[in-house]
């Protein structure tokens, strides 16, 4: 829904993908900004990325601590700085500079984090992409595509470990003239196999639908043992949200108002 008050003012996919993005981080029960994971050292390390599907213009930030939302970090090295992704320390000076605003280390933790943490270093986790790495993609009355992603990464992850949230091709990829989306699972998976690349090339080379498309790269992924799912949405506005685990948390409200969540394999897809 935040999303959409900026695109029912006739606002940019570029906003709208931020504006639900920073709702997201900003809600403990996700996996991004307050309530991130925690890595096996007892840290928070935070990805984020952006990416505006007019001219391919993006940016992004990988293993950060401090910015308050750390998708609006990602959005202020596409817009103030020549880079696409920075991290860790240099990254932290970068926002400080920019003024981006910051939060104390403890704002970002939480007590139900720190349990599965404590939980995950004895036992694997349950196959749900329910760890709560957030994203949106949108489409605006221009017709403009744009994808955000943001996450705490993976329980127990090895300090210094990025993912495929901040990596543009990989968990965020926006076009124009194919698809916008944004990835959560197993980034590993979706690095090693470029999956959100994947599915946009599969629109502009194999002129298959975002449906097909979508639906294929997440069953291959699932193939090689990569649990995850996409939100995505093409040029035209239809909307895939595949995933091959056994639920994943999602949503969607269109032009009209009509909007839906679901988490399990459920029907959802509105006519
Ligand atoms: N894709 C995220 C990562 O690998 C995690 C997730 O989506 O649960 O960092």
């Amino acid at each position: 829904m935040a999303g959409r008050d900026v695109l029912v003012v006739g606002g940019s996919a570029l906003d709208a993908v931020t504006r639900a993005v920073v709702a997201l981080e900003d809600d403990p029960l996700f996996n991004a900004g307050r309530g991130s994971v925690f890595t096996a050292a007892g840290t928070q390390e935070m990805d984020a990325s952006v990416m505006d599907g007019r001219d391919h213009r993006a940016g992004a930030v990988a293993g950060i601590l401090g910015p308050r939302n750390p998708v609006l970090a990602a959005r202020m090295v596409m817009e103030c700085s020549p880079h696409v992704l920075l991290i860790g320390e240099g990254a932290l000076a970068f926002c400080r500079q920019q003024r981006v605003p910051f939060a104390d280390p403890g704002y970002f933790s939480t007590e139900e984090r720190l349990r599965e943490l404590l939980e995950a270093l004895e036992k694997r986790r349950r196959d749900i992409a329910e760890e709560g790495t957030v994203g949106a993609v949108a489409r605006d009355r221009h017709g403009n595509l744009a994808a955000a992603t943001s996450t705490g990464g993976m329980t127990g992850k090895t300090p210094g470990r990025v993912g495929d949230s901040p990596i543009i091709g990989a968990g965020t990829y926006a076009d124009n003239a194919t698809c916008a989306v944004s990835a959560t699972g197993h980034g590993e998976f979706f690095i090693r196999y470029g999956a959100a690349f994947e599915i946009a090339a599969r629109l502009r080379h194999a002129d298959q639908s975002l449906h097909q498309a979508a639906e294929a790269v997440i069953e291959a992924l699932a193939k090689l043992g990569g649990r995850g799912g996409v939100v995505a949405v093409d040029r035209n506005g239809a909307l895939a949200l595949p995933f091959n685990t056994s639920g994943m948390y999602r949503g969607y409200v269109r032009a009209d108002g009509a909007s839906r969540t679901a988490i399990w394999d459920e029907p959802y897809l509105l006519g």
